[in-house]
């Protein structure tokens, strides 16, 4: 008798949320299975995602995007000063919706080394990919933008983009239902329009309004810092297939190859000294960034000779771990116009998701540059949401259901929050001259260096 009341209640239930939700979809007002909100390189990455999956393919997608659709008609010949070192984990996202082809047939560079020494003594590490493999890829911000927006366009009907056109509020619904109440999460736009979604993904940066309306708390704090970047002129055509990163006391300043004569600078220092290195003439700026690369003011004699001492022990012990120091190459000149500066923060939600809320990317995460890790973490995102987003759309459960979302929070805060403390760990032990400090962050570097299991490790965690 019992459990006979409790199926009625629970078909009672059931149908009365088959009514609402009829009800809604046939309201008048635009629904949207999926709306995603922020056409930046991972909201449309997602978008792409979600389009070229068959189990969406009767579904409704809609990207939102404040700014305007980024196409290249025609490659300009000099480098665009935004790039991203792009890992072999975000190509396969790329390559698995076709925007990868797009990429490689604009342009890219591979590179096969990195190399990251400290700029306080002689400590270094390198990490090489065996039997020429690449271990990553330069590649301009425009360029992958315009990959994505090619194959979005190439999708028959399934993507609807708007650009140009922001979203100013969300009204959020209950996580549980209620007769008569919008089941669906409503969306305010600029120009005055509604429309409403069964999952909102929020994909709109670092100042995330998603994360904000949701009251999403996001950890947060600043570096002081700030990235200057350029795009430098090498004083000789070279292979130019490694990555080069120096830690100085300032901060770190990397050097990312474009071609064979080009490289691009990043190089995170104080707003102060950023303000200088961008009102210098570009023959004193050229000369800075190389003494920032080449200059040994900052060594102390005690630690070159222990870190000397160590280096000879440690390899008599592992003579196979031992790899060559190689010379940056010299800078001759700066493209004119090219030198630009970014701030750096570091931030992170303590939530992912919400009933009928994701957030991808830069909302849910910020980190400094150092490990060139940010949109692949993003990119790590859209490939874990979409696949989890496959299965429910598979067997036709409800896009939004916290179920399938928390799968999704709970595998990328894993990845993600072990990389985030790892970066910000970096970041701090390296911005200090404190003796002491460099003593063991030298013997730390180079035992890590001769270690080689340690490396593929870092490697392949890294390239994820
Ligand atoms: C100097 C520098 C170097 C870097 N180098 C690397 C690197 O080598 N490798 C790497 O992996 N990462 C790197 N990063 C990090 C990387 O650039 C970011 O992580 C990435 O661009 C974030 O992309 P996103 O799409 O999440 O966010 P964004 O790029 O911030 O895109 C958000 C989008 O949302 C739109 N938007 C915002 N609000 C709304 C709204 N209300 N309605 C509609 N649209 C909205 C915006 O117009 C924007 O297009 C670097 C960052 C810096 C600063």
């Amino acid at each position: 008798m019992a459990s006979l009341r409790a199926h009625r209640v629970a078909s009672a239930r059931f149908f009365g949320i088959a009514a609402s939700l009829r009800r809604w979809s046939s309201s008048g007002r635009d629904l949207y299975d999926v709306v995603i909100s922020g056409g930046g390189l991972v909201g449309t990455a997602m978008a792409c995602a979600l389009g070229y999956d068959p189990h969406f393919s009767n579904m409704r997608i809609l990207l939102l995007e404040a700014g305007h659709r980024k196409v290249i008609d025609r490659l300009p010949e000099g480098y665009s000063n935004r790039v991203s070192a792009i890992t072999p984990g975000s190509t396969t996202l790329l390559n698995r919706f076709g925007a990868w082809d797009h990429i490689c047939r604009m342009r890219l560079k591979p590179f096969r080394r990195m190399q990251v020494w400290d700029g306080c003594s002689d400590a270094m590490i390198t990490f090489d990919r065996e039997e020429l493999e690449d271990m990553g890829y330069i590649i301009e911000n425009d360029v992958i933008m315009a990959a994505l927006t090619r194959q979005l366009e190439a999708l028959p009907k399934q993507v609807e983009v708007f650009y140009r056109c922001r979203a100013v509020g969300y009204t959020w619904p209950r996580p549980y239902h209620i007769a008569e109440a919008n089941p669906w999460v409503q969306i305010e736009l600029v120009d005055g329009r509604s429309i409403q979604t069964k999952l909102l993904i929020g994909a709109d940066g670092q100042n995330s309004i998603v994360r904000a309306t949701a009251c999403i708390q996001n950890i947060q704090w600043s570096y002081d810092q700030v990235a200057v970047v350029a795009t430098l002129h090498l004083s000789e055509a070279t292979e130019n297939n490694v990555a080069w990163q120096r830690f100085l006391p300032s901060g770190p300043i990397a050097l990312l190859p474009l071609s064979d004569t080009c490289s691009s600078l990043v190089w995170s220092t104080s707003s102060g000294h950023a303000a200088e290195l961008l009102s210098m003439d570009n023959e004193r700026f050229v000369d800075t960034v190389n003494s920032a690369f080449w200059s040994n003011d900052s060594h102390s004699e005690f630690i070159d000779s222990a870190g000397s001492l160590f280096q000879s022990a440690v390899s008599l012990l592992m003579p196979s771990g031992y790899s060559a120091r190689q010379l940056p190459p010299s800078v001759a000149k700066v493209d004119p116009k090219s030198r630009a500066m970014f701030p750096l923060g570091m931030g992170h939600a303590t939530e992912y998701i919400r009933h009928r809320v994701a957030l991808i990317g830069d909302a849910a995460h910020r980190v400094h540059p150092l490990a060139g890790q940010g949109v692949n973490m993003g990119f790590g995102d859209v490939a874990n949401l979409s696949h989890h987003l496959s299965q429910a759309a598979f067997i036709g459960k409800d896009l939004g259901s916290v179920r399938h979302l928390l799968a999704y929070e709970t595998d990328r805060q894993r990845h993600n929050l072990m990389l985030m403390a790892a970066i910000d760990f970096l970041k701090r032990l390296y911005s200090t001259k404190e003796a002491p400090f460099v003593l063991l962050r030298t013997l730390g570097l180079q035992a890590t260096n001769l270690f080689s299991p340690v490396k593929e490790q870092i490697m392949m965690f890294a390239s994820n």
